[in-house]
């Protein structure tokens, strides 16, 4: 068995910020990730014309301070969502499509250079390599007098202090506890919504901005179309472009073919012959991936339960806190509650530390 003062379970935004704040100050933790990659729910793919196309988190705003801050300590620079034109409205399927004008005087949303990734490559560059082990699921915590055992597929750890970012409904449903957490945490976690779980992004790539050179921003709103919600996806350099969106929770029973061709014929609908002139289309199921999502929400309401207080109860004889963007009481969900979840559990952490004589 491994020792290990510090684990953090799962390499996502929560978990990466976490063990890059806690080495600021000394203290290097170990960070357990079940997928082969890091990023968790921010995942930047690449066109094939290169464009950075977000699967996952994509837009922040100027209210999401921690974010903003974490942004600015690491020096990744950022840049607004381009909206400036014509947004379609599909409101029904026996009438054209109607043009409006974007509201202007809004905050606008920001979208990261080179793609919402490069926060997580710089965390993932900022920590030692060792640091981070990939491919290590972990599936039972057990208390014990000295700590808590962690067990993935093929190591077990005894460990100090457990953190885990799982989305709190993953970690009940997927990790076996002994003892048993508490009955009204348990339910708490089963009842708290995962942001996004249940969605669908996905993107056409262009090249050339068609769109812009006819006036539309590439803002569209459908109740009609299986794509519900688009948006310009061209890159900072304005030298790669896309449509990026969300689909309809109901195309989750089609085929991808099935779904690229019915977004096609909205395009075509919408802009005419030229969407079609496509070089690639991209699409992610969040329901399919089963280190985010086990069992679909469909019965929770978006954004329940997130930053309950309970959350931040101490468990498992202090030795275990649940942490996760669905856990923070400000902007639960969002790229900054997870930011401000790492800024919690390295306060508390720091606290119990200072106690020990530690840092
Ligand atoms: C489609 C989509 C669009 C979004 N858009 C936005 C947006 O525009 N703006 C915004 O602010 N936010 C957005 N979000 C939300 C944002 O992505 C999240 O708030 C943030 O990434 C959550 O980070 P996290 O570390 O708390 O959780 P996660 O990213 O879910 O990280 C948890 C990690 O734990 C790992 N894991 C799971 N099970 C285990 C296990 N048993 N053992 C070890 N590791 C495990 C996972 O693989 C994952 O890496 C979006 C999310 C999605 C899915």
């Amino acid at each position: 068995m491994k020792k290990q003062p510090i684990i953090i379970i799962g390499a996502g935004l929560t978990g990466l910020a976490t063990a890059w704040l806690l080495k600021k100050q000394g203290i290097n933790a170990l960070v357990l990730e079940a997928r082969e990659s890091v990023g968790g729910r921010i995942e930047t793919i690449t066109g094939a014309n290169g464009t950075p196309i977000e699967m996952g988190a994509t837009w922040f705003g100027g209210k999401h301070q921690f974010l903003v801050n974490l942004l600015k300590e690491l020096q990744i620079a950022a840049f607004p969502q381009f909206q400036q034109g014509k947004g379609l409205f599909e409101s029904m399927s026996f009438t054209p499509a109607q043009e409006f004008d974007m509201p202007q005087g809004e905050e606008p949303s920001y979208r990261i250079a080179g793609g919402t990734q490069t926060v997580i490559q710089t965390l993932k560059e900022s920590l030692n390599a060792e640091q981070i082990i990939t491919g290590a699921k972990v599936h039972t915590i057990v208390q014990q007098t000295r700590g808590l055992q962690v067990f993935t597929q093929d190591t077990q750890y005894l460990a100090e202090q457990v953190i885990s970012t799982l989305p709190p409904k993953l970690l009940v449903e997927t990790v076996e506890f002994s003892p048993a957490l508490p009955e009204s945490i348990a339910n708490l976690c089963a009842n708290t919504h995962t942001w996004m779980g249940e969605s669908i992004k996905f993107a056409v790539e262009y090249s050339t901005p068609f769109w812009r050179e006819r006036g539309f921003s590439g803002a569209i709103f459908s109740q009609v179309g299986i794509a519900n919600e688009v948006h310009d996806h061209t890159n900072l350099e304005e030298n790669t472009f896309a449509l990026k969106g969300f689909l309809s929770g109901g195309s989750r029973q089609m085929t991808k073919a099935q779904r690229e061709a019915e977004v096609l014929k909205q395009l075509e609908r919408l802009f005419g012959k030229v969407a079609l002139e496509y070089t690639g289309y991209y699409e992610k199921v969040w329901a399919n991936e089963p280190f985010t999502t086990d069992r679909v929400n469909e019965y929770l309401l978006p954004h329940q339960n997130n930053g309950h207080p309970v959350f931040q109860n101490a468990l498992l004889d202090d030795r275990f806190v649940i942490a996760g963007t669905e856990t923070s009481p400000v902007f639960g969900g969002y790229m900054d509650g997870a930011v401000h979840s790492a800024h919690l559990v390295v306060e508390r952490l720091a606290e119990k530390l200072k106690v020990k004589g530690e840092v």
